[in-house]
C-alpha cells in the first residue's frame, strides 16, 4: 500500500514542504533521494553450527550539514525503504536541533528477540566489517535504534576499532559509558521529548503537572517517555501503557516504576497488577491529555485519526502518523509534536557524545541536561514560531525550517 510506504510518506511530507518554501527543481529533487546507499549480504555463525545469511543496510542520506549520522534498527519488517525514509528524518531530524551533522540510517533484517547475545554479537561484528570502510566520525555515525543497545555498539566499535588498529570512539554513539559513552544518552530520546512537551503545554494553557498521558510502545523510549514525563513535569497521571503483545489501563494511575519492572520480569505489560487490558488500537484513541506514540511507523492513519482524542501528540517513535492522518488531526485541533522534532533529544546527545569523545574530556549529567533542555526548547520553538507565521500543522512548520536550513547548506557547497 503507497500510504504506508515510509520512504514514499517521506516524500511526501518534504514534496509539501518545498511547494510552501518553492524552492528550485533541481534542489527538491536533490532532497528526495539518498545520496548514497549500501546494501550487506551478512553471512552469520549460528549456536546451531550452522550460517544464516542476514541482509543489512546503510542509507547516507544527505550529508551538507556534516557527517551522516544515525541509528541501526534490527527488525523482522526492515526493507531498503524503511531505512530510507528513517535516513530522511534524520536529516530534518539533525537540522531541525541545528546540529553539525547530516542524516543516515542502518538496519537488519532479523528478529534479535529470537537471537542468543552471541549470535547478536557475531551479527553486530559482520555488520562493521561489511560496512566499516563507509563509516568514520568524520564520515557516517551509527548509534542505536529499536531493538539495539549499548552493548551492540561496544562490539561494532570493538571490530572497527580491531580493523582500523586505532582507537576511534566517536565512530559510533550509544556507547556504554566505561568505553566512552556519554552521562545521559540512555534516557535522552525520551528526556527530549518531554522538553518538548513541556513547552507544548505552556503555548496550549495546559497543566502540564495534572496532565493524564498513554504511551503506545514500551520499549527504550516510551519506559524513559512513561516516568519522565512526572518527574520533568512535575506530575501527571499514567493511564494506559502497551508494547506489542497488548495493553494495559487503570483510570487511577499506573506507576511508571512498577510497570517498568514488570516489563523486565516478564517480557510484557500484560498482566501488570491493578490494571484492566486494552488494545494498541483502543489506546491511541483514549481520551487523554498527552499520547506518545512510542513504537513503530503507521499507527495514526487515515482510519483512526478521527477518532484521537489527545490534547497532544509526542511522537517518540518515528514516523507513527501517516500524511492523511496529520491533516484530519490538524483539522481537529489536536497538536502533534513531529518526531523528528519530539524524538530528537537522542541524536542530540549522541552529538555530545562525539564531541566528548574527540575532545576526550567528560561533562556532568547536569551539563548534558542543561544543554539539551536548550536545544530542545530553541527547536520547538523555532518550530511554533514557524507554524503560526505560515498557520501550518507542527510537521509541516517543522519541515520548513528544517529543509531551508539543508537546501541552504546544498546551496552553499555549490551543489545546486
Ligand atoms: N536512533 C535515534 C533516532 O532515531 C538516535 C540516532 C543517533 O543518536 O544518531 O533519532
Amino acid at each position: 500500500m503507497a500510504e504506508l510506504n515510509p520512504f514514499k510518506i517521506s516524500q511526501i511530507q518534504l514534496d509539501e514542504a518545498v511547494g510552501v518554501l518553492g524552492l528550485d527543481k533541481g534542489t527538491h529533487e536533490l532532497l528526495r533521494w539518498p545520496m548514497r546507499e549500501f546494501r550487506f549480504t551478512l553471512p552469520v555463525k549460528m549456536d546451531t553450527g550452522e550460517t544464516r545469511v542476514f541482509h543489512g543496510y546503510r542509507v547516507q542520506y544527505n550529508g551538507a550539514r556534516g557527517p551522516t549520522k544515525g541509528g541501526l534498527r534490527w527488525h523482522p519488517d526492515e526493507t531498503i525503504d524503511t531505512v530510507r525514509a528513517l535516513a530522511a528524518w534524520m536529516t530534518w531530524k539533525t537540522a531541525v536541533v541545528d546540529i553539525p551533522l547530516g542524516g543516515g540510517k542502518g538496519g537488519v533484517t532479523c528478529n534479535p528477540k529470537e537471537m542468543s547475545d552471541g549470535e547478536k554479537e557475531r551479527l553486530a561484528r559482520a555488520y562493521i566489517r561489511a560496512a566499516a570502510p563507509h563509516l568514520a566520525v568524520d564520515r557516517d555515525v551509527p548509534a542505536p535504534d529499536v531493538y539495539t543497545t549499548p552493548q551492540i555498539m561496544a562490539w561494532m566499535m570493538d571490530e572497527y576499532e580491531t580493523i582500523a588498529g586505532h582507537k576511534h570512539p566517536g565512530m559510533i554513539t550509544g556507547k556504554p559509558i566505561p568505553l566512552g559513552g556519554s552521562q545521559g544518552r540512555g534516557d535522552a530520546t525520551a528526556r527530549g521529548g518531554v522538553y518538548t512537551v513541556r513547552e507544548a503545554a505552556k503555548v496550549l494553557n495546559i497543566d502540564a503537572a495534572k496532565a493524564t498521558y498513554a504511551v503506545q510502545g514500551f520499549g527504550n523510549a516510551g519506559q524513559f517517555g512513561a516516568s519522565l514525563h512526572q518527574e520533568i513535569l512535575g506530575g501527571g497521571t499514567l493511564v494506559a501503557i502497551s508494547d506489542s503483545g497488548g495493553g494495559v489501563m487503570s483510570k487511577s494511575g499506573i506507576d511508571p516504576q512498577k510497570a517498568i519492572h514488570h516489563k523486565l520480569e516478564t517480557g510484557r505489560v500484560a498482566g501488570l497488577p491493578g490494571t484492566t487490558p486494552i488494545s494498541n488500537e483502543d489506546l491511541l484513541e483514549l481520551d487523554v491529555d498527552v499520547l506518545y506514540p512510542s513504537a513503530l511507523e503507521n499507527v495514526i492513519t487515515g482510519d483512526n485519526a478521527g477518532k484521537i482524542k489527545a490534547k497532544i501528540s509526542c511522537e517518540l517513535a518515528n514516523g507513527p502518523t501517516t500524511p492523511e492522518a496529520d491533516k484530519i488531526l490538524f483539522e481537529k485541533g489536536v497538536f502533534v509534536i513531529p518526531d523528528f522534532l519530539a524524538n530528537a533529544g537522542g541524536v542530540t546527545v549522541s552529538y555530545f557524545e562525539q564531541v566528548q569523545n574527540t575532545y576526550n574530556y567528560y561533562w556532568t549529567l547536569d551539563d548534558i541536561h542543561s544543554q539539551l533542555d536548550r536545544k530542545m526548547t530553541d527547536a520547538f520553538q523555532a518550530v511554533y514560531a514557524m507554524s503560526k507565521k505560515e498557520k501550518v500543522h507542527m510537521r509541516l512548520a517543522a519541515y520548513l525550517v528544517s529543509v531551508s536550513r539543508v537546501a541552504e547548506a546544498c546551496k552553499l557547497r555549490g551543489w545546486v
